[in-house]
């Protein structure tokens, strides 16, 4: 039996009906960007996750780079974050003129290793940027401690983690920054590219929807009030005055130097319907991995329980020593798998300004070299799982 990695075109099925009536009422709307329906996703959103903002943006990537530029990051300045995470983590990081130190990871969760943060910390340091990596919450407790000890920042990158919980919270109801991607592939995915960071920190959400739209009009003068400690008083009191007229000045005056990072009102059209599934898709990703946990362990290593609270599945991982075997044999069989993360960020090339050699990271490296990821998604047959564990078994010649 053929298994694909991942089919987008049964999801779809489920929810075509609903999502071509409102592609059709977007589109005879004109609205395009902002407006009413981005508003509603951000407000659903919100109460999904029991977070205070939702400020929703064009991508993950974006999200983070909204993140670091909110807590001033820029150059000189040192944010901690994991190797085994996908490039977009640290790219960020650099995108705003930062340098991305890595510090290793645990070979359980995949996650940043907490107790070897504090080694890296130094006097540019700036922030910790956890990874929530394949749905598995990072120990947010511990990185959080350590954040306040050292007077640091936290951002999450939650790109992965929506729908997990940390000790009975979302991952997103957070003092902290979370970023999150609606990329077609996530948990949730968008018809396209989408993101938005979760806050329950109204300073930060101030100056994060002014850094979305180009730090203009009314967010703008806010956000540079709250980050220069000066008012502008004339954009202050045009702002109550709602300026309506078509040439309204105070919509073109800017304050800071910010990004188009708007969310499509096609996309979060689309988003809000799939959010309402979004609890069972996850339980049903769930399923797949007890599943496969059940069937496949003792055989080879399947994923540690979630520590904290609970995983969303992004990705079902396992372990081997034989990982390209593994794959090349599933693939015989017509069984996608994948691979992530095949290189750790602190060797690939485009870093290797930060001089860093094999054998710095150990864990991050020997888990490139182990991790296979199996297909799962909410809408894998049970029989397709099982012909995922009959494969595996036939691999290790255990029955
Ligand atoms: C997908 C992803 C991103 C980037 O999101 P995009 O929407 O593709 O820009 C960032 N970090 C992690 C961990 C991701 O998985």
């Amino acid at each position: 039996m053929k298994v694909p990695f991942l089919d987008l075109s049964r999801q779809y099925a489920g929810i075509k009906d609903e999502v071509e009536k409102v592609t059709a009422e977007v589109l005879q709307s004109c609205a395009y960007v902002g407006g009413s329906y981005v508003a509603n996703f951000e407000k659903d959103m919100a109460a999904y996750l029991g977070c205070k903002h939702v400020i929703s943006c064009a991508n993950g990537t974006d999200a983070l780079v909204l993140c670091l530029r909110a807590c001033g990051i820029g150059p000189g300045d040192e944010v901690i974050t994991t190797p085994f995470t996908f490039f977009a983590t640290a790219e960020a990081i650099a995108l705003v003129g930062a340098k991305p130190v890595f510090v290793d990871v645990r070979p359980d969760d995949c996650n940043i290793d907490p107790e070897k943060i504090e080694a890296a910390i130094t006097p540019r340091c700036k922030a910790i940027l956890p990874v929530h990596i394949f749905g598995f919450p990072a120990e947010m407790d511990k990185i959080n401690a350590l954040a306040q000890k050292h007077g640091l920042k936290v951002i999450e990158d939650a790109a992965q983690a929506i729908g997990s919980d940390y000790k009975g919270k979302k991952i997103g109801n957070t003092e902290n920054l979370a970023s999150f991607s609606f990329y077609p592939t996530k948990n949730l995915g968008a018809a396209g590219d989408a993101g938005m960071v979760t806050t329950n920190d109204d300073r930060l959400a101030t100056i994060l929807l002014a850094l979305r739209e180009h730090g203009a009009a009314k967010n703008g003068a806010k956000a540079r009030e709250l980050l220069t400690g000066v008012a502008d008083e004339f954009a202050l009191e045009s702002a109550d005055k709602k300026v309506d007229n078509l040439y309204n000045p105070y919509k073109y005056y800017n304050y800071l130097i910010g990004y188009n990072s708007r969310l499509d009102a096609l996309q979060a059209a689309i988003l809000r319907i799939k959010l309402k599934q979004l609890e069972g898709y996850t339980a049903a990703r769930e399923k797949v991995a007890a599943r496969y946990t059940v069937a496949l362990r003792g055989i080879l290593a399947v994923p540690t329980a979630c520590a904290y609270g609970r995983a969303c599945f992004h990705q079902y991982v396992v372990k081997t020593e034989q990982k390209e075997a593994l794959g090349e044999f599933l693939a015989a069989r017509g069984i996608g798998s994948g691979a992530f993360y095949p290189v750790p960020l602190h060797l690939q090339k485009a870093f290797s300004y930060l001089g860093h050699k094999k054998g710095d990271l150990p864990v991050a490296e020997k888990l490139a070299e182990q991790t296979v990821c199996l297909p799962i998604f909410p809408e894998l047959f049970e029989e397709e799982a099982d012909a995922v564990i009959q494969a595996i078994k036939d691999f290790f010649k255990t029955a």
